[in-house]
Formats: C-alpha cells, structure tokens, sequence
C-alpha cells in the first residue's frame, strides 16, 4: 500500500502527527508531497521572507526525509483550486490508497481540505487529518456553556487545568525505511517576489530550531517575565517563525521547557512563557469558532461603524518608519529589515496607526503580513484587533497607548532606537524619545521628520470617533 504525507504547513519530521501516522504500517511504501500556490499565497499577503524561509526550510525537510528513505515530491501550482486538481491526479499516478495531512485552520484552507477529501474519497483514498499544529484541539476548551471563550484569561486557566489532566505527546521522526538513503533533486524556487532573510537570524529547517528551543529553554526562559517587553534585549524565544510555518510543534516547545523546569505549568517563572504559546491557542481556536474572523470582520460588531481616515501621506509615513515618533520608526525600519518586530512594538506600532492616526486596522493587518517572516493569521489577526479594540478580549477602546512614554518605559536609554534611526544618533538620552524639543532648544538642525501628528489632539479625535459608533448602536 502507498501512504502520501501532504505537507503544507507542518515542515519537520519529528513530533509530525501525519507522517508519524503514515510510517507506522512499517510495509507501506510512503512518499510526501508539496505544493507551491504562489497565487494563493499572493492574495493571503504571504511575505516574500516567509516565502523564502518557507522554501529554504523545504529543501532541509526533503534531505531529512530522504535519509530515511522517504521521498518528497514537489509540483508548483497557482491557487488552492489548482492544488486539488493537482493532488487528485498525483495521487491517482502514484496509485495512494492512503492520504495523512494536518490541518491548517484558515477558512481558505479549510475549504480546500474539504473539497480535497471529497474528491479523493470518490476516488477511493481514505484521507485522515490531525490537530497537529496546536497543543489543544480547536473546540476542545470551552467555558461552562460549551462555547469558545472570548476572554483569554478563563481560557488560559482552563487550558492549564487541561494540560495537568494529560499533556500532548510528541511522536518521533519516522525510523529509516527500505531504501534509504535516497537521493535527493534540487526543489526549484518558487514563482514568487524574491525575498532575503537573515540566516543568522532565522537558520532554516528543524535542526536549528530545536537548537534555538534547548537554548532559550534553559535560562532565557526564565529571565523572560522581566525582559521580555525591552526590545533593545534579545529576550524573547524569537521562534515564532518556526511555528508559523511549522518548522517547529507548540508540543516540542511545551516538553522542552517542562523537561528544563518541571513547574512550569505550576505559575512558575516559565510559565509565562508558556502563557505566550496559550495566547497562540486562544487565536487559533477562535478562527475556528468564528471564521468571520478570517473575512476582516472585527469581533466586536458595532466597531465596524467607525469612520476610519484615509490618508496616505500619513500611511506612508508610518510604514516607511518616518512619523516622527521614534519608537514607532524604529519598530517599522526594525520590520522591514528583519521581517520581524518585538511583541511590544507590535502592540505600540498597530496602536498608533489605529488610534493616533485613525486608519482601518485591516490596512494594517495586511502590511504586517506583506513584512513579517512569522505572518500567521490567527496571531496577526488577533494582535491587531486587540490593539484596535475591536477583538475579543480587546484593550478598551478609550485606553490608548501614548507612543513618547510607551518609548521611555521600553526604551528608556534608546538603545534599541539608535540601532534602527542613526539620524538621531546624537540626540543625548534624556530627549531621544523628544528629538525635536531638544534640537530646538540647542538650535541643531535634525534630518528626521517632525511629529506628523499632535498625540493629544489625535486620541480625542478617536475617541469621538469610537464614541459616534458606539452611540449608533
Ligand atoms: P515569544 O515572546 O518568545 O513567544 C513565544 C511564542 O508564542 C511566539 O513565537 C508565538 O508563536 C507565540 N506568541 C507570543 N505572543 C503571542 C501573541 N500575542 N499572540 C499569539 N501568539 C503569540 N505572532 C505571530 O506569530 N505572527 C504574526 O503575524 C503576529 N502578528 C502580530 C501582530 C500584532 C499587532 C501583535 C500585537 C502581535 C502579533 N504577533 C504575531 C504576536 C507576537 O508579537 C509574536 O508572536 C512575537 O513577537 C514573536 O516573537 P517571539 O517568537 O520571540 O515570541
């Protein structure tokens, strides 16, 4: 019998729920497949950096696949629609009694996944899925009345009250089967924007995310409740890539920081890290619960009736890091040149653009994700409608982030501000997060753009703004 792994977002080879479960028949002969969709991936803004992490972590999954005997199999098609029509007939050359895949959670997805089953179960493949990207299957953690919750805090609680009753094994890499090693043939680049990541940064493929798990699990992890909001710091995990793209499980990362500190789930130090992978669930078990989500629907209905600004001088200016606010500039040239932002200017920067500027946060929603290396619906989403308040368990729409003092709080000697706007390099520490005070007050001419807006005037024109479509309700 032939046993097809469909790998999609799920690029390892340990604990990988599919393809441990398509290796246990030790006779059946098993192969994997993947598909590009570089026109899908386009309309769901993927970023090229992710495209080309993606790729790159491809190319490690396929070695490792192959030294033990297992060979990936690579088509390149446009949109999901062509994908099914791709899988039928692969499936059917290859003669595949049985189909393994885990589930993505996206509506898109879901829907591709159901009319895939359908198509394949006509033909005679028996197609089985797995809840393997999350710790908890979506559905699984409801509150009293046996809905989703809409608060994290409850959720979380109850989540931890479910870990200590039975955690989520991992399952290990398949063993060598006959034939291996095989060898293996170059996956050509995908048809898609070109994109550079940095290696250091982000070294492709399992390996070096295990690497960088161990590591942060140890000390890091319990240094992180006090540094984790200081983006000058390297003090957070920085894996998030490796689990958007399913490099790496949320069950490696729960072990390894259990096996490092056995209290973890017990309000120990590392549990607020652990806290961070439930806020992962939480998103992701909303999509599930409420699809709209992935239709740019805010949660909150009446949100929807706030007159948004269009202006795209002000717009510009925030994605090209030049508002003249300097923790904000900073986080937005920190994007561009990494594809990735530290979680707290993720927050100060979604807040400005929605609450001082007054913009659409679906606007950007979308940016983030045409940036991040890490984009993940679920986690953008939900990011970005908490700082909106439009989301479930949302900031209030009255309390809004004032960008100089969330600057001095994080920031407070620069550091991470200087690393990313040399323009102000001179500007001593007192006034980094002020630049044009002090330049005006010591008559030095500054190359950086003054405020584009009055953070005062700006929060009371949003809260009207809030207010009007509250009252409208
Ligand atoms: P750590 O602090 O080490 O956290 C560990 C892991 O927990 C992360 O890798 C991530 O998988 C998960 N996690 C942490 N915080 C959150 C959170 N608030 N929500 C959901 N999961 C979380 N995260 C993404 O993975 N992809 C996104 O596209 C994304 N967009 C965001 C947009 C906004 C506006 C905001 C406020 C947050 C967003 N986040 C997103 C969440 C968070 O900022 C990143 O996961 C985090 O900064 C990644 O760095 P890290 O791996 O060092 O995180």
């Amino acid at each position: 019998t032939t046993h097809l792994v469909w790998l999609r977002n799920d690029l390892r080879i340990n604990d990988n729920l599919a393809l441990h479960a398509a290796c246990r028949d030790s006779k059946a002969n098993v192969i994997a497949l993947f598909m590009a969709t570089p026109e899908q991936w386009q309309q769901h803004e993927m970023s090229p950096k992710q495209a080309a992490f993606i790729h790159a972590s491809l190319l490690e999954v396929q070695d490792a696949l192959a030294e033990r005997g297992i060979r990936l199999h690579y088509q390149a098609c446009n949109t999901f629609s062509d994908s099914i029509d791709a899988l039928a007939a692969f499936c059917e050359k290859q003669k595949v009694d049985q189909l393994f895949y885990n589930y993505q959670y996206e509506v898109n997805e879901r829907q591709r996944d159901a009319e895939a089953e359908k198509r394949l179960d006509k033909a005679g493949v028996i197609c089985q899925g797995f809840d393997d990207s999350l710790l908890l299957a979506p559905g699984s953690v409801q509150s009293g009345d046996r809905s989703m919750y809409k608060v994290f805090t409850p959720f979380s609680k109850a989540f931890v009250r479910r870990l200590q009753q039975g955690l989520p094994e991992c399952v290990p890499a398949p063993k060598a089967r006959e034939g291996a090693p095989l060898k293996t043939q170059a996956i050509p680049a995908f048809d898609y924007p070109k994109g550079e990541f940095d290696r250091d940064l982000f070294p492709p493929g399992e390996t070096a995310a295990l690497k960088r798990l161990r590591h942060f699990a140890k000390q890091p992890v319990l240094d992180y409740p006090d540094k984790r909001d200081l983006p000058a710091l390297d003090a957070t995990s920085r894996l998030s890539v490796y689990l958007a793209t399913g490099v790496l499980s949320p069950r490696q990362c729960l072990h390894r920081v259990l096996h490092e500190h056995p209290d973890a789930l017990d309000n120990s130090r590392a549990f607020t890290w652990l806290n961070e992978l439930i806020w992962r669930e939480f998103y992701r078990h909303l999509l599930v619960a409420y699809p709209s989500l992935c239709r740019h629907k805010p949660f909150v209905d009446w949100t929807h009736r706030v007159e948004w600004q269009r202006n795209e001088a002000h717009f510009d200016a925030w994605k090209a890091g030049k508002t003249g606010f300097p923790i904000v500039d900073a986080a937005m040239r920190q994007m561009k040149e990494m594809g990735w932002m530290h979680n707290r200017l993720r927050m100060i920067t979604a807040s400005f653009l929605v609450k001082d500027l007054l913009i659409d946060w679906r606007e950007g929603e979308r940016y983030f994700m045409q940036q991040l290396i890490d984009g993940d619906l679920a986690a953008n989403n939900g990011g970005w409608q908490w700082a909106a308040s439009t989301g479930t368990d949302a900031a209030p729409y009255f309390r809004i982030f004032n960008p100089t003092t969330q600057g001095e709080r994080f920031d407070p000697q620069g550091d991470f501000i200087r690393h990313y706007l040399p323009e102000l390099a001179d500007v001593p520490d007192s006034d980094i997060h002020q630049p044009h005070r002090w330049a005006e007050k010591h008559h030095k001419k500054l190359d950086y753009p003054a405020p584009i807006v009055d953070h005062k005037a700006a929060r009371k024109k949003t809260l009207d703004a809030f207010e009007r479509a509250k009252s409208a309700a």
